[in-house]
């Protein structure tokens, strides 16, 4: 079975370019230099799986829709990685994925992110609304995970691994390859699920100065080294990771991911 994935954005909470900055990246006129805040999409045969909902994500499936009708194809399920803002504040554009499937949609997070999502979209559980029909609202059925424990969606296996970051987030193993965003840094007792992992997707902030929540560069060779993918994605990227030039700076087998970047695994 060909399973696809899909960067549908690949910056760091603030977007690039940043509001009102003129350095070389935000000035850049290389279309890889433009980054909208991060997301995924895993396309499998029987259907699509989106990993967070950020706030350009209407955007981001429509320029999916484009090419690759999400009518025919739709998202049957939505994995959270946390709910800080850049991740979860597109919540609302799930109505539109439920007017397509006719239904509400299996959202999947830890249970912190299931009460933060109830909490601050009430509206989407409000009985009152319950007998709108689908589309008026975003209705989901929300399922909790927990570290370590294997679920499965549209026949894939997904292993949710513990991450720190500046809160509890989640990262996603599907067979050989995993999904690891907003690393401050891994836990000791998360690095057994990524043994074998040959497409490694890992967030990387800037090059080198350090960050409470987010590791560097320098960090994030040092996972990759760890872990020896045959090819690893850095994503989350921040303003100081010009594309061109970070991309000569990195090792063979590790390449700088760009909004829109697809492939086969
Ligand atoms: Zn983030
Ligand atoms: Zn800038
Ligand atoms: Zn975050």
């Amino acid at each position: 079975m060909t399973r696809k994935f899909t960067f549908l954005g690949t910056a760091t909470s603030s977007g690039v370019p940043v509001l009102g900055c003129d350095c070389p990246t935000c000035t850049s006129s290389d279309p890889r230099d433009r980054r909208q805040r991060s997301a995924a999409l895993i396309t499998l045969a029987a259907g699509r799986i989106l990993i967070d909902t950020p706030p350009e994500i209407r955007y981001q499936l429509l320029q999916v829709h484009a090419t690759d009708s999400l009518r025919e194809l739709p998202i049957r399920a939505v994995l959270y990685t946390h709910h800080h803002a850049d991740h979860i504040f597109g919540f609302d554009d799930i109505r539109g994925l439920c007017r397509i499937i006719k239904d509400a949609l299996p959202v999947y997070c830890r249970e912190d992110t299931a009460q933060f999502i109830r909490h601050t979209f009430a509206y989407a559980f409000d009985e009152r609304l319950a007998a709108w029909p689908p589309g008026l609202v975003p209705r989901v059925s929300i399922h909790c995970f927990t570290d370590g424990e294997p679920f499965t969606i549209l026949g894939q296996t997904i292993v949710p691994i513990a991450l720190e970051h500046n809160m509890p987030v989640t990262g996603f193993r599907l067979g050989e390859l995993a999904y690891l965003t907003d690393v401050g840094s891994i836990p000791d007792e998360s690095w057994q699920y990524l043994e074998g992992v040959r497409i490694l997707i890992l967030s990387c902030l800037r090059p080198e100065k350090p960050h409470p929540g987010h590791i560097t560069l320098q960090e994030a060779l040092a996972i990759i080294e760890r872990i020896k993918p045959q090819r690893a994605y850095l994503t989350h990227l921040g303003h100081e990771m010009k594309h061109a030039r970070i991309s000569q700076q990195l090792p063979a087998g590790v390449m700088l991911a760009f909004d829109g970047l697809s492939f086969e695994f």
